[in-house]
């Protein structure tokens, strides 16, 4: 696995921990295994969020990263938001990114690569991976998200673990 590009930082990985706990207890509620927090300025939680494919009434589009961006974003400010850090379980996803950044959040502390996600999800048909680093969604934009990870990797990945081959048959892509 790759190095991390930033050093870790224990109040860093103590809160990368807590958005764990997160996808942990979204896993025990029937949701995909993903979890993320807002965390103030001073490190302080905000708000948690599970993932919510199922709790959302199977919306594709109910990642939990991109669900907080936007409770954060009604909220809060962009202006607040450029002092807080998203901590996610896995690599914030080009929608994820995209919301992210709408909202203004500052920071972005991840576990696991998209990279790595995708390896284990494969082409499901619930979780098709897309796979691309966050880091490219943000070099496209016009403010500064300041990106560490990945983080804990093997904890991080440990959160997957068995549950994509435990789900109903994989997506198979249309042949022409
Ligand atoms: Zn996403």
């Amino acid at each position: 696995m790759d190095e991390p590009t930033d050093k870790p930082h224990p109040d860093h990985e103590s809160l990368l921990r807590r958005a764990f706990e997160v996808a942990r207890r979204s896993r025990s509620r029937g949701d995909h295994p993903f979890g993320a927090l807002l965390a103030g300025p001073d490190g302080v939680v905000l708000m948690e969020q599970c993932n919510g494919f199922t709790a959302e009434g199977h919306d594709m589009t109910a990642h939990a990263e991109r669900l907080l961006a936007t409770r954060a974003s009604r909220a809060y400010g962009a202006a607040y938001l450029t002092n807080c850090t998203i901590y996610s379980s896995a690599e914030p996803c080009a929608m994820c990114a995209g919301a992210i950044y709408w909202a203004g959040i500052g920071r972005v502390v991840y576990g696991q690569t998209e990279k790595d996600l995708k390896a284990l999800t494969g082409a499901h048909a619930e979780n098709p991976t897309l796979d691309l680093p966050c880091r490219t969604v943000f070099a496209a934009g016009q403010r500064h998200v300041e990106v560490i990870g990945p983080l804990l990797e093997n904890e991080a990945a440990a959160l997957q673990a068995d549950f994509w081959k435990e789900q109903a048959e994989p997506f198979e892509p249309a042949k022409s």
